[in-house]
């Protein structure tokens, strides 16, 4: 594969105008952009899995620490997704645990790998070390780069988290049901804006959502005031108020001890799947034997806010490497 080396000079040939008013594609760009700069050069690619269907566009990238990426959209024929069926969860994402999820029968907690922490640690203590250089030194312009290298191995542990845990979540489920972010980052935790940034909801309800599709289910936002953390799941009764340090608690109606963040993932999801049945499709309360129709159209929406992935480039890489 032919990637330039030093994509630099692009300021010559905007890369806008390469994209959209350039005629030149492929080998003749190639060869144009060349004859032009005379620091192109070839270089070596890792390439994760074999290309599969057709080309459509590569996508090259310099990255801060000085990497390249090329993302490469491919389009393959004629699959239809296969629909799915299977358990339906429900997922609080949270700061104390980074989701809580239920199947209707089990609550799971699932924590940031400790290994992020490390590489988080690592990258503040360079931020802070960066920031006491000398402005415009070039000790300075040498040290931005090592931390550049570290904010990608920060970002690309946390992308494989996400990926893993929601390939394991898409691999025996119908849905996924889970609170609309755009309040739930918004409004309710404004003030903690910085730490959802960090735990990447936005980037992991991207994930759930086409990796779902892919397999012919389906990601469900409920609605943005539903009270999730607030309402008794055995009995319904809600609290007035459920400030953010209550882990447990106990039903004032019915006596039913709760934790926090698992009673609201119940919560969650019985309000999918009440949204699901409202739209049409058949549910079964335990998943299995469901049939959604083929082909069908979520009208769901889904509107994630944080979007953390560097580039859209880097999204279309994940997708494209399919984990
Ligand atoms: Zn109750």
């Amino acid at each position: 594969m032919r990637i330039a080396s030093d994509i630099d000079f692009l300021p010559i040939l905007n890369k806008y105008q390469m994209y959209d008013e350039s005629p030149l594609r492929g080998d003749a760009l190639y060869e144009t952009l060349k004859a032009n700069a005379s620091s192109l050069t070839l270089v070596k690619a890792k390439i994760h899995r074999a290309i599969e269907g057709k080309v459509k566009t590569v996508t090259v990238s310099k990255m801060p620490s000085g990497k390249y990426l090329a993302s490469i959209l491919t389009e393959t024929e004629g699959e239809n997704p296969r629909f799915s069926v299977g358990k339906i969860y429900g997922i609080d994402l949270g700061l104390k645990h980074f989701a809580v999820v239920t199947d209707g029968e089990k609550v799971s907690k699932y924590d940031n790998p400790k290994h992020l922490a490390k590489h988080e640690k690592n990258l503040k203590r360079k931020q802070q070390k960066l920031a006491r250089k000398q402005k415009g030194s070039n000790s300075r312009n040498r040290y931005r780069k090592v931390v550049a290298k570290v904010y990608e191995r920060v970002s690309n542990s946390r992308l494989d988290f996400l990926h893993k845990l929601s390939y394991k979540l898409v691999s025996d489920s119908q849905s996924v049901i889970v609170e609309n972010l755009h309040v739930k980052g918004m409004v309710r935790f404004s003030y903690l804006a910085k730490s959802i940034s960090d735990v990447g909801w936005g980037t992991f309800t991207n994930f759930l959502a086409y990796k779902l599709e892919r397999n012919g289910g389906k990601l469900v936002e409920i609605d943005r005031w539903f009270p999730s953390s607030k309402l008794c799941s055995n009995c319904f009764y809600q609290v007035s108020e459920m400030p953010l340090d209550v882990r447990e608690w106990t039903c004032p109606h019915c006596g039913t001890h709760h934790d926090r963040d698992g009673n609201a993932a119940i919560n969650i999801r019985a309000e999918g799947i009440r949204m699901i049945k409202a739209e049409g499709s058949a549910v079964s309360a335990v998943g299995g034997e469901v049939s959604p129709k083929l082909g069908r159209k979520s009208k769901f929406g889904h509107s994630p806010v944080i979007t953390e992935a560097p580039s859209s480039a880097v999204r279309a890489a994940c997708r494209r490497q399919g984990n």
